[in-house]
């Protein structure tokens, strides 16, 4: 291979066997991880699965017990963290109060005994930078949560470091402000194409804003993928079940293309799944009212319509397995003509894809 191309395609970021016991408890089983350089990687999964620890290891703030770790080309498995390429901001923005604002960005800078003027010259453009241009002179406490995880991103990114690690940075500001924040964070990585990982346990936040994410669940990486491959192909009934909330009944799967789960059949692909399978079913890929002749027509009745400001939510009896009722979302448009009152027969069409199929877990 073309030695450029291969620079061009080689990992910025790459793990091998990395694993981690606090005690007898092992909190990575074994990582394996490339990552893009200049990509937005999210570490996904719930409370304790591990994304911590993971942030961690590659900082060197926890170091692995086994395993290494490689930044741009260079093993860093072993050096302590003041001697890695990176920039870190926590969830509790880890100010010191009782220095300015400037202070608090030019922190780094005054160690590493950058001249006066040229930091001066550093935390004003950064300042303008995460949009806060003027503010230098405040202390930590003049500003609003948001505002005070701008300085901490601003401080990260003083030091021109080569990777951005984002432990849960927006988990404790409001929604508003959070949701203001995603963007701008998205669009600072995107103009300074700096590698960045964040860890999150929302799935909102994972979708919108990663080129990449890395669904983790026990200490061990679940899938990885783009937004789209995660929400559209769950690997797992793990994944599916944390990525988007579904419809989930139990089936069964006599014969390839067709499962039956209730009274209903649903003839979808079932690749090499035979026997107990668990279906998931994606509320916002379902159809109302549909006509006739529509394959994986499902009858059924209104049991409940609740109203969420973009659309509704419909819930359908149509005997599925155990009797859960059928959810789907919809925009106010794909109502018109239906019948929602409670009770009132009414039809889903089902596409294909809108249907995940697993095998039941064993254990
Ligand atoms: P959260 O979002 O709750 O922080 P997480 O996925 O980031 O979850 P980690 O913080 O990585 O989880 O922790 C993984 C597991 O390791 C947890 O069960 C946690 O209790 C344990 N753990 C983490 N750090 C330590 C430590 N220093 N000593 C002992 N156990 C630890």
């Amino acid at each position: 291979m073309d030695t450029q191309l291969k620079a061009e395609t080689a990992p910025y970021l790459s793990l091998r066997g990395v694993r981690k016991r606090f005690g007898q408890f092992e909190a990575l089983k074994g990582i394996d991880l490339d990552i893009p350089p200049s990509s937005f990687v999210c570490f996904l999964g719930p409370s304790g699965c591990g994304k911590s620890t993971l942030l961690r290891a590659i900082a060197g703030l926890d170091r692995q017990d086994t395993g290494s770790i490689h930044q741009a080309g260079r093993d860093i498995s072993h050096l302590p963290p003041g001697e890695r390429d990176f920039g870190i901001v926590f969830q509790s923005y880890a100010l010191f109060p009782n220095l300015t604002v400037a202070e608090n960005i030019g922190y780094g800078l005054v160690n590493r005994r950058v001249p006066k003027a040229e930091r001066q010259r550093i935390v004003d453009e950064l300042l303008s930078v995460v949009g806060l241009p003027g503010s230098g002179g405040k202390f930590p406490n003049q500003l609003s949560g948001g505002q005070q995880q701008r300085v901490a991103l601003a401080r990260a990114l003083a030091m021109e470091p080569g990777l951005l690690l984002l432990d849960e940075p927006l988990s404790a500001l409001d929604a508003r402000v959070r949701l203001r924040l995603r963007a701008e964070i998205r669009d600072l990585q995107r103009r300074l194409g700096i590698t960045t990982i964040m860890v999150t346990h929302d799935q909102d936040e994972a979708l919108t804003m990663a080129d990449l994410i890395v669904v983790m669940s026990d200490g061990k990486i679940e899938q990885i993928g783009s937004p789209q491959a995660i929400y559209r192909r769950p690997a797992s009934l793990f994944v599916a079940d944390f990525v988007g909330s579904m419809t989930a009944a139990r089936g069964m799967v006599f014969e390839p293309g067709a499962v039956v789960c209730g009274r209903q059949v649903l003839h979808v692909p079932t690749g090499a799944l035979r026997g107990p399978v668990q279906l998931r079913l994606r509320p916002e890929a379902l159809a109302l009212c549909a006509g006739g002749d529509q394959p994986n027509r499902l009858t059924g009745t209104v049991a409940a319509v609740t109203f969420h400001g973009p659309g509704v939510q419909v819930e359908i009896d149509c005997g599925l397995d155990h009797d859960v009722p059928l959810r789907l979302d919809l925009g106010h448009h794909a109502l018109a003509g239906c019948d929602l009152r409670p009770g009132a027969a009414i039809a889903v069409t089902v596409p294909p894809d809108a249907v995940h199929l697993f095998a039941e877990p064993t254990a």
